[in-house]
């Protein structure tokens, strides 16, 4: 069972946090039904008791152990760091100095902070300045003026990350402030505990006592009754303390199949806000962002010019998968010591390229072609002649001739309304052109490589 675990575990946290926190664990047995663990310091089984064992507990349930408790003992010390599953009993800890000060108010069972997701980390444009206000105004405490907040929107586009900032920025400005942030399905695990183990009364105490509560992805409590109730009195308690709650979905309060009515009226109640999905210019100042932190752990690497164009041309709106990218890309460079060109980039890239590849069309070349240069698309297809919109023209046509099988008469037609012997010059004066002009070559690469990659 511990194996299946573990390979969940390492799915789930990603390699570098299962290395450093789930690697260096025993596993010693069940006892009655205790799951029982060594850890090779006390730091380490009081960081996975406070934030993974719920985890860790939850996953031996989903392999068929039932576990009702995960406890870590230190190789050295003979010192038990025990991790109940009920609520409101704080585990005892066995560094409970370092961990408090880490981490806020030890007793609030929230899941781990991801420490790179502040407000300095996100990058506003427009697609999330709205949902980027809200949030800070939120962290910034003050009266409460919208409660909830409400964020929602496709996987990937940062509402987690503005959760973290939230309850970074709350704590730097009062570390006594009791900010709650965990996942919807955590809220859950806790409160089945909590019913388990008939200790709902500290469940409640302890959620109703906090000063910002967030709730990650919400969606996910869609058609769980109990937990529906529990959370709608929760959340009653809390507005009327007038404390402030965040809650994360997927999609809008209205279409969360499963929800109660009277939840989703009350989601409603505050401020809803949608995260857009990311456009170009998003995309690329979030990889310049990231690219310049890549850049002092990889100073070797260097990335030629167009290349994060091209992703954020080329990659699709889910910022996980952008960085992904990148990320693969610095080491892909590091590793082989050389320099990161388009070409570079596609091989390393080709199967996340292939993802969001579709076949190219016309319409897809007028706008990039558009794009690129700088002007209309009505300019395109228009009877102007100026050399600042004929030249433009000419690559599309000669773009759609070899990227799509459209024949001339039918690229001309979608140009403009032009004739086939237009088509057939373009494409001439194009390759020419390649050969001599090398501002040509080059934006008629980087525009092949962006439609087609
Ligand atoms: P969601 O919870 O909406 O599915 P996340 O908050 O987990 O998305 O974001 C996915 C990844 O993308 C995270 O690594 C996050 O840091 C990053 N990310 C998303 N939006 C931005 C942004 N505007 N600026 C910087 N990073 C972002
Ligand atoms: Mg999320």
């Amino acid at each position: 069972v511990w194996g299946s675990v573990q390979d969940r575990l390492r799915d789930d946290l990603g390699a570098d946090a299962y290395k450093n926190w789930i690697e260096p664990l025993v596993f010693e047995g069940f006892e009655a039904n205790v799951a029982r663990f060594k850890a090779p310091t006390g730091f380490l089984g009081n960081w996975v008791s406070r934030n993974y064992s719920d985890k860790i507990q939850m996953l031996f349930s989903e392999h068929g152990a039932d576990v009702a408790r995960v406890e870590f003992a230190t190789s050295v010390a003979k010192k038990a760091v025990a991790a109940n599953g009920s609520a409101g009993k704080a585990p005892k800890v066995a560094e409970p100095v370092a961990q408090s000060r880490a981490t806020g108010s030890p007793e609030l069972p929230g899941a781990p902070l991801d420490a790179r997701f502040t407000f300095d980390a996100f990058v506003v444009g427009k697609p999330n300045e709205l949902a980027h206000a809200a949030a800070r105004r939120v962290a910034e405490g003050g009266p409460v003026t919208f409660n909830p907040l409400f964020l929602y929107g496709g996987v990937g586009l940062g509402k987690t990350h503005l959760m973290h900032a939230i309850a970074w920025e709350a704590r730097r400005r009062n570390p006594d402030a009791r900010v709650l942030y965990l996942s919807a399905e955590q809220f859950m695990y806790r409160f089945v505990q909590a019913l388990r183990f008939k200790d709902t009364m500290s469940f409640k105490e302890l959620f109703r006592s906090v000063d910002i509560l967030m709730v990650d992805d919400v969606q996910f409590i869609a058609g769980k009754d109990s937990t529906q109730d529990e959370f709608f009195h929760t959340f009653n308690a809390l507005v009327d303390q007038n404390k402030q709650i965040v809650i994360s979905a997927d999609r809008a309060p209205g279409e969360i199949d499963g929800l109660e009515e009277r939840i989703k009226s009350r989601l409603q109640w505050g401020l809803v806000v949608d995260l857009h999905p990311t456009d170009y210019e998003l995309r690329l100042g979030i990889l310049q962002t990231k690219a310049e932190s890549q850049a002092q752990h990889y100073p070797e690497v260097s990335i030629a010019s167009g290349v994060l164009e091209f992703l954020a041309h080329r990659i699709s709106t889910n910022v996980r998968v952008l960085e992904g990218a990148l990320t693969r890309l610095y080491a892909f460079a590091s590793l082989v010591g050389r320099e990161v060109t388009l070409d570079v980039a596609q091989e390393c890239l080709a199967d996340i390229l292939r993802a969001t590849d579709r076949k190219v069309t016309i319409d897809e070349i007028i706008r990039k072609v558009a794009d690129h240069y700088n002007i209309r698309m009505t300019d395109i297809l228009s009877p102007k002649r100026a050399r600042a919109v004929a030249r433009p023209r000419q690559v599309g046509m000669f773009l759609a001739k070899t990227l799509t099988s459209k024949s001339l008469p039918e690229i001309g037609r979608r140009f403009g309304g032009r004739d086939h012997t237009t088509v057939i010059h373009a494409v001439k004066k194009i390759e020419e052109l390649r050969s001599v002009d090398s501002q040509i070559a080059e934006d008629v690469e980087m525009l092949r490589r962006m439609l087609e990659a």
